[in-house]
């Protein structure tokens, strides 16, 4: 009778024993999983502004522009406030690339997402649209404000030196969407045709509709 006690003690006391073992490798396999769960999120979140960052110039590239463009287009229609869209585009960048190079060129688009970085409002929508392309959303400001901006835009931009010695234009078409019934693929393609006529009327200029 006796004996047994002690040994329901005994195996009392291993079984305290393995219990507390269990515990702390279970707390420890929350702690881990924790740890990795936060680094996944953090991982996530990396990745996620990769995915919407055009690497070489740092700044917004098409995927971020379609997505968040398309917010702004609604909240426009129901703020009912204006928005203007233009396609910028660098004049003679194949020359530019053979002439001084592709290094030379890479450091233009660079240069040139900057300067409108610098100079575009906290609302503005800017992302790099292709190779030498830029796309700029606009929002409160009427077609008129708009050109006038990308004007300013043009005349920073003709006075700005690459490496010292390298000069650029660029040419630019704007339109102010039609809110009630345009979508976003119609204004860009107007703009895109203002900006063809930018091209066929001698380039470095902006022209509108
Ligand atoms: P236009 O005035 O009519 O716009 O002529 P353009 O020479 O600028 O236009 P075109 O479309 O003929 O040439 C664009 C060139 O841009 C061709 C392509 O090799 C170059 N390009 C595209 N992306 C990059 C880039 O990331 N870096 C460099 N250096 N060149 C690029
Ligand atoms: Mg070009
Ligand atoms: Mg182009």
């Amino acid at each position: 009778m006796h004996n047994t006690k002690t040994e329901n003690k005994t195996n009392y006391s291993i079984l305290l024993k393995k219990y507390e073992q269990l515990k702390r490798r279970h707390q420890k396999i929350i702690k881990r999983s924790d740890n990795q769960a936060k680094r996944l999120f953090e991982l996530n979140q990396k990745l996620k502004k990769m995915a919407y960052i055009d690497s070489m110039t740092g700044i917004y590239n098409r995927r971020y522009f379609f997505e968040t463009a398309t917010n702004m287009v609604e909240f426009a229609k129901r703020e009912n406030i204006p928005l203007s869209l233009a396609i910028i585009d660098i004049d003679k960048f194949k020359k530019i690339n053979d002439t001084y190079g592709h290094d030379i060129g890479d450091h233009v688009i660079k240069m040139l997402a900057s300067l409108i970085i610098d100079m575009i409002e906290a609302n503005d929508i800017f992302a790099r649209f292709g190779g030498e392309e830029f796309i700029l959303m606009l929002p409160e400001r009427t077609l008129q404000q708009a050109y006038l901006f990308l004007e300013q835009i043009r005349e920073i931009t003709q006075e700005c030196t690459v490496d010292q010695k390298i000069n650029f234009t660029i040419s630019t078409g704007v339109v102010e969407m039609t809110l009630e019934n345009e979508t976003l693929q119609k204004a860009i393609k107007r703009a895109d045709l203002n900006l063809y006529e930018a091209k066929e009327q001698g380039r470095n200029r902006v022209i509108y509709s």
